[in-house]
């Protein structure tokens, strides 16, 4: 098995190149669709920075949506 594509931060899939995004903020790749026709669902977020007005990409784990199991009843 080869694995030329890298996989999404936020929940493991590859990523094909049309779908691909890397957050600003710890620098790994997560899917997010760049047309609005595309389906399927994005695992992070895009927003315009209003002071740079540049795109900014924060995937979900940053975002503290997904990645991380909710900690209540957690056992050690
Ligand atoms: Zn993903
Ligand atoms: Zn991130």
């Amino acid at each position: 098995m080869t694995e030329t594509t890298t996989p999404c931060r936020v929940c493991g899939e590859a990523i094909t190149p049309d779908r691909a995004a890397t957050c600003d903020n710890c620098q790994e790749p997560f899917h997010l669709r760049t047309r609005q026709d595309q389906d399927g669902d994005d695992c992070g977020n895009v927003w315009i920075n209003d002071q740079y007005l540049s795109l900014e990409f924060v995937c979900n784990v940053c975002l503290g949506k997904a990645g991380e199991e909710p900690a209540i009843g957690e056992a050690h």
